[in-house]
């Protein structure tokens, strides 16, 4: 059994006409001590999807349809008091900015600390001072600053502080929502690097969510990528952003957007217009208006999800389920 199971899930926001779904239909699993990025544009609906989880949504959110199942527990039947004991425990969050997450009125050892004697009673207070000394420690921020205020740290070094948080009570998947965007290059290399050895050092599993390629890449064992709101592809990174290649047109475009410093010097090929508007109903495919191999009936069908072997998945009507078609 997946430690994580999300099946057809839905999820829906109010809009004057109704509702409309940011999250349409999406399956995705990861392993014990799996890796998986998830990919896409902005609002493709990938924080959506990965906020479902610990249930960290806006108020006005809803899950309208699909099941999340953590290592055995349906958490969409779950109440806030049977949440609370899952997030954090089981499930952590390593947010986008750090400045805006962590308390800047309480020291980062105290913040670190918090949760180990929230969920655990039986720690003493010396105990839970002695495992926070460690986890600074272990992701390179000397033990002695944790009586320091998060403003007194770099931006980076509050990264670091956020991802001791989130590892603070060794929980079994860590949520990582573009957590290097806002970092100079050296830094995030410095933080992946980290993410994936303490990850691998206490057997987590991760799901990062990035829109730079390159970050998932050189990261994780599995990618998914959405687009408006709905799964496209999936499968090991090796196959995905590797030398047989992603199948769908979508993941080729963002591919392409890349430079490849082994190939010749070209210009950058965008992906020319725009997502389509969701709170208008959808027909078909959705990457119909600025796909280029589009058919006929990409207007009027929407393409499955469907396994093309080798652990890759594909929604598009061009790829059938041998794995013949766009390559
Ligand atoms: Fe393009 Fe059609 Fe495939 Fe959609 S289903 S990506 S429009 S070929």
């Amino acid at each position: 059994m997946s430690l994580l199971e999300i099946r057809d899930l839905h999820i829906s926001y109010p809009n004057p006409k109704g509702e409309f779904f940011a999250v349409d239909g999406v399956d995705l699993s990861i392993e014990k001590g799996e890796f998986v990025g998830l990919a896409g544009e902005s609002g493709c609906g990938k924080t959506t999807l990965a906020l479902s989880i610990p249930r960290l949504l806006p108020s006005q959110s809803r899950i309208a349809a699909g099941s999340i199942n953590f290592n055995g527990v349906d958490m969409t039947s779950l109440d806030e008091e049977g949440m609370c004991a899952f997030r954090w425990k089981e499930i952590s969050v390593i947010f986008q900015g750090a400045l805006n997450a962590l308390n800047p009125v309480h020291t980062i050892g105290s913040q670190i600390m918090e949760p180990i004697r929230i969920h655990d009673a039986t720690v003493s207070k010396k105990e839970a001072h002695e495992r926070t000394l460690e986890l600074l420690e272990a992701v390179g921020i000397p033990s002695r600053r944790s009586e320091d205020f998060p403003h007194q740290f770099s931006g980076g070094m509050r990264q670091r502080v956020m991802i001791a948080m989130a590892l603070s009570c060794m929980p079994k998947l860590v949520i990582a929502d573009e957590p290097i965007t806002a970092l100079d290059v050296m830094t995030q290399a410095q933080i992946l690097d980290l993410l994936r050895s303490l990850c691998d050092r206490y057997s987590l599993s991760m799901l990062l969510i990035s829109h730079d390629l390159s970050v998932l890449a050189q990261t994780c064992d599995r990618v998914a990528v959405m687009y408006a709101g709905k799964m496209v592809e999936q499968g090991p990174t090796s196959k995905v952003f590797g030398f047989e290649g992603a199948r769908h047109p979508y993941t080729q475009r963002l591919l392409n957007a890349y430079p490849n410093i082994k190939h010749e010097r070209k210009f950058i090929d965008g992906i020319p217009g725009y997502p389509p508007d969701l709170s208008q109903e959808q027909v078909g495919c959705r990457f119909s208006d600025r796909c280029d191999v589009a058919l006929g009936k990409c207007t009027t069908e929407i393409p499955q999800l469907i396994d093309i072997g080798g652990g890759q998945r594909v929604a598009c009507h061009l790829v059938n389920e041998s794995g013949a078609g766009l390559q």
